[in-house]
């Protein structure tokens, strides 16, 4: 790992045990801790947060997707060169709902969408 990954790896560690320190501030404020909670209860908080993280980092890795898409894009049907737009949909994955920016296309030959991102990676 080079200098500027070993640093990011220190931030990401960092930045998760800052959230573990606010997690428990806020267990603590809502009086968790006066009594021995049972573990399942500080399990299920712990899985909700990486739950949250989880669905950010979706839409933030979705966002620079569609960042990288082209202008235009051939339809994967016909071959005409069609423009390409930035749409934002709900979808639900493993973690919750997560507010997905992609690319579509609308191919006005084929009267139909497309996703530029999905040709050739056998999804969509
Ligand atoms: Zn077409």
């Amino acid at each position: 790992m080079d200098a500027a990954g070993q640093a990011r790896e220190q931030k990401k560690q960092e930045l998760l045990q800052e959230l573990a320190e606010l997690m428990v501030e806020e267990q603590i404020e809502e009086g968790v801790f006066l009594n021995t909670p049972h573990y399942s209860m500080i399990e299920r908080t712990a899985v909700t947060l990486g739950r949250r993280l989880s669905c950010e980092v979706q839409q933030r890795a979705a966002r620079e997707v569609a960042a990288n898409s082209p202008a235009a894009c051939p339809c994967p049907t016909c071959g005409t060169s069609c423009d390409v737009h930035v749409d934002q949909r709900q979808v639900r994955s493993v973690d919750g709902p997560v507010e997905l920016t992609e690319s579509v296309a609308y191919c006005p030959e084929c009267r139909r969408c497309f996703f530029p991102s999905a040709i050739g990676h056998g999804t969509g």
